[in-house]
């Protein structure tokens, strides 16, 4: 795309966010100064709607910023394929060739990636020429892989994704209670209107306006925020709810919707974090070290660590549990020693080559302990 179209295409981008902002400045206006500055007489109701109404637009705008200007995770570089070794694979003959140096490579360097497509071959992404680690996917519209992509949202003008899920699910949450709140307080004035008993206010339309639109995004809302409840109650991201993520074992593969769920309050706690305080603020939550996650089997270090350990990697941005790149799996066999000998080993190696990247090597989640099961055997 040229200079000029490439600016086009920019700006375009942010018409649906210009659309939103318009959308809530219009309705402080109907709200704020038509209804309660120039309909309602009783100074109690007024200053009450008026404060309750303030907290929830702010915490809604919070969100929302947050979601929009929060950066994605990026795939870290030791993912990316060197020179040689690409010459290499874009050389290789045939799928088996190709296959066996992404095998290779994963291997040297220990990348923890078990998921698999479904031919059972490593996860690589041709437009970035890397590998892709476990949960992220290329986004079209960003031009990169994300980490943990749940989708990119046009609404926002950023992929949903590991830095910013929990942002989303708060900006979709607070813009439902807004919505319902507008709705809820207007309603007696929509009908004094609709029964033509509120007077010669001038304002009327935008009373009744605000009425219908805050029903209509009410009624959207709930149905997005309950579908996003529920993905992250069973751990999954929009784009695995519509295809299982494949699992690497020992001798096969299976494909596990719920590969990644540990139980609906640590999955809660893998998005929103470990600190109950912020849980409701779009802020950073997490009490993580950026890089390790809980592992099954593994005992979680005290809480007293973990209030001592710096958050890493996404700096204040940090919310979700972990790095983005390795996640606790409930679908382990006999490889399992092998597939956390080499998680363990390459945050090791970061730890002493790549301080780059921030990363080091801390457990510190003081999750409950994981139920591991077993009902997982659909070979593909
Ligand atoms: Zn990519
Ligand atoms: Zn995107």
């Amino acid at each position: 795309m040229s200079g000029p179209c490439r600016l086009c295409f920019k700006a375009a981008k942010w018409l649906p966010v210009l659309f939103i902002v318009t959308v809530v400045v219009w309705s402080y206006y109907a709200y704020v100064i038509q209804l309660n500055l120039f309909s309602i007489d009783s100074i109690i109701e007024k200053s009450f709607y008026l404060f309750v109404y303030h907290i929830l637009l702010f915490l809604f705008l919070w969100a929302y910023w947050q979601t929009i200007f929060t950066e994605i995770g990026r795939v870290p570089k030791q993912f990316r394929l060197p020179p040689s070794e690409l010459e290499r694979y874009e050389a290789a003959e045939s799928d088996e060739v190709r296959r066996d140096i992404l095998e290779r490579f994963t291997e040297k360097n220990k990348l923890p990636v078990y998921n698999r497509t479904m031919t059972g071959d490593i996860r690589y992404c041709e437009k970035c020429v890397q590998i892709k680690p476990d949960r992220s996917h290329h986004c079209s519209v960003c031009g990169e892989c994300v980490l943990k992509l749940d989708h990119h949202c046009p609404w926002v003008n950023n992929c949903v994704a590991f830095t910013n899920y929990k942002f989303f699910v708060l900006f979709l949450g607070y813009a439902l209670i807004y919505c319902l709140f507008i709705a809820a307080t207007t309603l007696q004035y929509f009908i004094k209107s609709w029964k033509n008993q509120l007077g010669e206010v001038s304002g009327k339309f935008h009373i009744l306006f605000v009425f219908f639109v805050s029903i209509m995004f009410a009624i959207s809302l709930v149905s997005l925020f309950g579908y996003h409840i529920f993905l992250v109650s069973k751990n999954r991201s929009t784009l695995e709810s519509f295809r299982a993520p494949i699992f690497r074992l020992s001798h096969t593969w299976v494909q596990d919707k719920d590969g990644f769920s540990l139980g609906a309050y640590n999955n809660f706690l893998e998005v929103f974090g470990d600190n109950k305080k912020l849980w409701f603020l779009p802020v950073a939550t997490s009490l993580g070290d950026g890089v390790s996650y809980p592992v099954r089997g593994q005992q979680p270090p005290s809480t007293t660590t973990a209030t001592t350990t710096p958050v890493q990697s996404y700096g204040s941005t940090q919310t979700s549990l972990g790095d983005g790149v390795t996640y606790p799996q409930r679908c382990v066999d006999e490889d399992t020693d092998d597939l956390l000998g080499s998680r363990q080993r390459w945050a090791e190696d970061d730890e002493e080559n790549d301080l780059t990247t921030g990363f080091t090597n801390n457990h510190t989640y003081p999750l409950e302990e994981v139920v591991v099961q077993s009902n997982h055997t659909n070979p593909v």
